[in-house]
């Protein structure tokens, strides 16, 4: 159930049916490589989000794309938020949310820029109580079910490559520039900060070191079909999720006994 799709009449039916479940896709709108969509991680999150829901009823958010991803102003077509209203926004965003009767909110994360920030906000749910709770599914891209691990060709495979390429491929294929993918190594981290990488020392630039043009793997092994049996698998993880979110009663239990206990 898209939210924005319902009728101010049908929103307290859906909100019982989704047994106040609301999913929450994250997004952003940054470059990807040459030939995919600029929007391409919010059609992704709008999807995965759509497709779970069919299987395990749930309240689709319209896509949240103010998040993070400072790493890609230097390039067009990115909107880079300032990270305080980031966090505001979200916030805010939760509490109409809950307002509405949906205390149960789901962050379904489709930008990999944003996994620090995800988790950080589950976080600072402890700051003050609230009578809602935020849960994190981990990230999408891992536990694939084998038939869907076993289809990839490409060992590198972060951003535009052959995973997102077949996604796209298979949901918005009229949005997919093939003709402008790359024939070299422009996909391959430069490694510019190999150093620091190595001993695992993590600076805020090391994404522009490796892939200044926001391309990360290689999508021309991509197909329709292989972006097809990833949403099919995904969208059945996410249900299992939202299910076992629908049965959670300790979260919001132990949050009320800490908020409790909290001088
Ligand atoms: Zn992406």
């Amino acid at each position: 159930m898209r939210w924005e799709e319902l009728t101010g009449d049908q929103f307290p039916e859906a909100v019982r049916q989704s047994e106040q479940v609301c999913l929450l896709p994250l997004s952003c709108l940054e470059r990807h490589g040459h030939h995919l969509p600029i929007g391409t991680d919010m059609f992704i999150g709008r999807e995965l989000c759509h497709r779970a829901a069919l299987l395990e009823p749930a309240v689709v958010f319209p896509d949240f794309f103010f998040t993070q991803i400072l790493e890609a102003r230097h390039v067009p077509g990115t909107v880079g938020i300032e990270p305080e209203l980031i966090i505001r926004l979200l916030e805010n965003t939760c509490r109409e949310i809950a307002r509405n009767g949906l205390t149960k909110i789901v962050i379904v994360n489709a930008h990999g820029g944003n996994d620090a920030l995800i988790h950080y906000f589950a976080q600072i749910q402890l700051a003050s109580r609230r009578d809602y709770v935020v849960y994190v599914p981990q990230p999408s891209y891992q536990a694939e079910e084998p038939a869907t691990a076993a289809q990839w060709e490409t060992v590198i495979d972060d951003h535009a490559g052959e995973r997102e390429t077949s996604m796209i491929l298979a949901i918005r294929p009229e949005l997919v520039r093939l003709e402008s993918l790359p024939q070299d190594s422009e996909g391959m981290p430069l490694g510019r900060l190999k150093p620091l990488g190595d001993q695992n020392i993590y600076t805020g630039i090391w994404w522009y070191a490796d892939n200044p043009t926001h391309y990360n793997g290689d999508g021309r092994p991509a197909t329709a079909k292989k972006g097809e049996t990833w949403f099919a698998d995904r969208s059945r993880a996410l249900a299992t999720a939202i299910r076992t979110i629908k049965d959670d009663k300790d979260g919001r239990r132990l949050q009320d006994e800490f908020f409790g206990k909290t001088i």
